[in-house]
C-alpha cells in the first residue's frame, strides 16, 4: 500500500534522510523504532505530504504521490495522523471534533459514522463531553476516531503515548492496536521506546542516522539483532 524508493531528505546542510527505501503492507502495523534525532519523525511527515523529498519517490496504492516531478498535498493523500499532543480542538465537543473532517457528508451518515465510532473506541457515552473533560486515555481515543472518520487508507502516529502517563499507556498501546486492528487500516506509527513497538507492531523498522537498519517481526528483530547498532540500542533503551 505504501512504498517509499530512495528517499533523500535534508534541511540546509544537514542531511537527515539518506537513501531510504520502505515498503508497508496492506493492513499491516509497522512501527519506526529508533534513538532521538535519527529521522523518524521526518519520515512520517514525507509520507503524510508535510516535506517533501529532495530525491527519490513516495507511492500510496500504487500513486506517486511525491516524486517525478509529482506532488500531491496531504489533504489529498488520504492519510490521517494522530499528534503526539492529541491536538483536539478545545472549543468542540467529542463528537464535533470526530465530525470534524466530514463536512462534506450528508448529517444523517456523518451522525451514523461518529456513532459508530464512539462505539468503537468505547466512549459511547462521552459524545457531548469536551476534551478537558476527558481524561488522557480518553482524549488519545477521541483522536484516534477523528482521524479515522474520513475512512483514511492509512494511519500515521507520531509517539502516540508519550503524554500518557506510564500504567495508562501499557492500556492504550493494547486499545491502540486493538482499534486499528478493527478497522483493518495500514499504520504506521513512530516511537524510541522497544516496548511499544514490540507490544503494537506487526513489524519494526529499526532506524539510526536517516536509515533502516533491519526491518522484521518484533521477535525477529529483539532476538536476532542484525547489526551492533541494533543490538546495543534494543540491549541500553529502556
Ligand atoms: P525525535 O524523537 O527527537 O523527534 P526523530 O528520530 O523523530 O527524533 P526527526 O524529528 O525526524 O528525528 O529529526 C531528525 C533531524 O532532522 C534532527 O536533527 C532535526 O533537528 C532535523 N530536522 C527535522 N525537521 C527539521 C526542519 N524542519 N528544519 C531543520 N531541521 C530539521
Amino acid at each position: 500500500v505504501l512504498e517509499l524508493d530512495g528517499i533523500a531528505k535534508g534541511f540546509g546542510s544537514e542531511d537527515v534522510i539518506g537513501d531510504l527505501s520502505l515498503s508497508v503492507r496492506d493492513g499491516e502495523i509497522l512501527t519506526l523504532l529508533g534513538p532521538s534525532g535519527c529521522g523518524k519523525t521526518t519520515t512520517l511527515r514525507l509520507i503524510a505530504g508535510l516535506e517533501k523529498p529532495d530525491t527519490g519517490r513516495v507511492r500510496l496504492q500504487d500513486e506517486t504521490v511525491a516524486g517525478e516531478g509529482r506532488f500531491v498535498p496531504p489533504e489529498k493523500r488520504g492519510v490521517g495522523v494522530v499528534f503526539q499532543d492529541f491536538a483536539l480542538f478545545p472549543h468542540l465537543t467529542a463528537r464535533e471534533n470526530i465530525a470534524f473532517g466530514l463536512q462534506d457528508w450528508n448529517e444523517a451518515d456523518r451522525d451514523e459514522r461518529v456513532d459508530d465510532l464512539l462505539e468503537l473506541v468505547g466512549l459511547a457515552d462521552h459524545g457531548e463531553d469536551y476534551p478537558d473533560e476527558l481524561s488522557g486515555g480518553q482524549q488519545q481515543r477521541i483522536a484516534l476516531a477523528r482521524s479515522l472518520a474520513p475512512e483514511p487508507e492509512m494511519l500515521l502516529l507520531d509517539e502516540p503515548f508519550s503524554n500518557l502517563d506510564v500504567d495508562l499507556r501499557v492500556e492504550m498501546r493494547e486499545e491502540v492496536r486493538r482499534i486499528i486492528k478493527e478497522t483493518g487500516v495500514t499504520a504506521v506509527s513512530v516511537t524510541h521506546d522497544q516496548e511499544e513497538a514490540l507490544s503494537i507492531s506487526d513489524r519494526v523498522a529499526v532506524m539510526s542516522d536517516g536509515d533502516i537498519e533491519q526491518i522484521d517481526t518484533p521477535q525477529q528483530v529483539f532476538q536476532q539483532p542484525e547489526s551492533r547498532f541494533v543490538a546495543g540500542f534494543l540491549g541500553h533503551a529502556s
